[in-house]
């Protein structure tokens, strides 16, 4: 190890961002190196794509500068990582190759849309921050018809948002005098609507979609997407608009190095550590088991969660002490009604035999919490 330790950080999203702040409130710069590495030079709320897509917010007033970091003595490389050296310690990326004494794998998962013959073509993927702009208009003009919500597969990042933009689709729909005229239909693979959050979560969810008049569809497996119409593996169904969400799968960085088996996650405990020394990882990149052969998901407060327990292992490392932190597995995802209120699903991984979650009701209080969620970490890692 150089004399300053140097922890290089894959990916400027929840993860990286909360171990990097973690990292710099606890160490000095003389007693740690931190850099992130992102493709991108921007961080937004996931959250925020919705807005974007309900038009009460612009791209532009939704993202925070990853430019901002060397301002916090944190340094930033904005370049797309090609390959991991575990065993030489280093990162390649298109233009450079960077040492570290400790890695941080935050690299998130990338949307496959192109595994589901004929989804580019004919639907729109409800994730990816090119597309929002263009369903909003979509959302502006339609005046009659289907529109198709799907969830291509599993697991995708934080479960209950699809559910959320319904609710605000047909919000939007209402306010424009249109919804009467339209079929909001819900397709998922699995047989209830939220399996990672249990049976009674799923049904409330469920009863709070048909309250709007959404309809859910379940053992809908897609196989492929013609135009206007959805080819499951036991059915079919028409659409006039399709909003996918489409399979995730680990960067290709991740399995090329050998972190994980071809497009699947880097398997981790709760201290977030690989099996490779001093190489850790969090987040949407991971798959972190809990009981009942589930896994914890794919969601920002966990990756952030997460984040914060790799850097205080790392603190530990840095100053020779032996213990390990572990990750607690407790966190909340918002889901908005679309009628000015939101409910919180509270979820706690590890504290009994299974996972327990619960719904709150839905307030406007929490609807502010949720607005308040994304200002708090704006300003604190930007
Ligand atoms: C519509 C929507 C709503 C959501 N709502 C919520 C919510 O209410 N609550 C919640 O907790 N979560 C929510 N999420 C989920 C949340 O956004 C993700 O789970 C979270 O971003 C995961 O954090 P991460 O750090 O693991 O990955 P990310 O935040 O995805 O960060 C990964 C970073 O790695 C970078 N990267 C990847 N590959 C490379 C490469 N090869 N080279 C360079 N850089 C690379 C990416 O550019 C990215 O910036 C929502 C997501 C969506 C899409």
């Amino acid at each position: 190890m150089t004399n300053i330790p140097h922890v290089v950080i894959l990916g400027g999203g929840f993860g990286g961002l909360s171990s990097a702040h973690e990292l710099r409130n606890s160490l000095s710069p003389s007693q740690v190196k931190i850099t992130i590495i992102d493709k991108k030079d921007w961080f937004m709320v996931g959250f925020a794509k919705l807005w974007i897509i309900n038009g009460t917010r612009t791209f532009e007033n939704s993202i925070g500068s990853l430019n901002e970091l060397p301002k916090k003595e944190i340094n930033f490389i904005k370049d797309e990582i090609t390959s991991i050296n575990i065993e030489d310690k280093n990162v390649k990326t298109k233009s450079g190759k960077i040492s570290f004494d400790f890695l941080i794998i935050s690299m998130g998962a990338i949307l496959a849309p192109q595994k589901i013959p004929g989804l580019e073509e004919n639907g729109f993927n409800l994730y990816d921050h090119n597309s929002l702009l263009e369903i909003h208009e979509k959302l502006k003009s339609i005046e009659s018809g289907k529109i198709a919500i799907s969830i291509m597969g599993m697991p995708y990042k934080c479960p209950p948002a699809p559910f959320e933009a319904s609710l605000l689709i047909d919000s939007m729909l209402r306010k424009r005098g249109v919804r009467d005229y339209i079929q909001i239909d819900f397709y998922s693979p699995a047989s209830i609507t939220l399996p990672a959050a249990g049976p009674e979560v799923s049904k409330q969810i469920l009863e709070l979609i048909n309250s709007e008049k959404i309809v859910f569809h379940n053992f809908c497996k897609i196989k492929s997407v013609e135009p206007k119409k959805l080819i499951f593996e036991n059915s079919e169904a028409d659409f006039d608009l399709l909003l996918a969400i489409p399979p995730h799968v680990a960067p290709k960085a991740i399995y090329d190095s050998g972190l994980a088996k071809e497009s699947g996650f880097i398997l981790i405990d709760r201290d977030c550590k690989t099996p490779f020394e001093n190489i850790f990882a969090v987040g949407d990149v991971t798959s972190l088991a809990v009981a009942e052969n589930m896994a914890v998901p794919k969601a920002g407060i966990f990756a952030e969660g997460e984040g914060i327990i790799v850097a205080k292992n790392i603190i530990s490392k840095i100053q020779s002490k032996e213990e390990s932190t572990l990750f607690d597995g407790k966190g909340g995802c918002f889901i908005e009604s679309g009628r000015n209120t939101a409910s919180i699903i509270e979820v706690d991984m590890f504290t009994n035999a299974k996972p327990s979650t619960n719904l709150t009701e839905s307030t406007s209080c929490n609807l502010s919490k949720k607005i308040e969620f994304e200002k708090e970490r704006m300003s604190k890692w930007l």
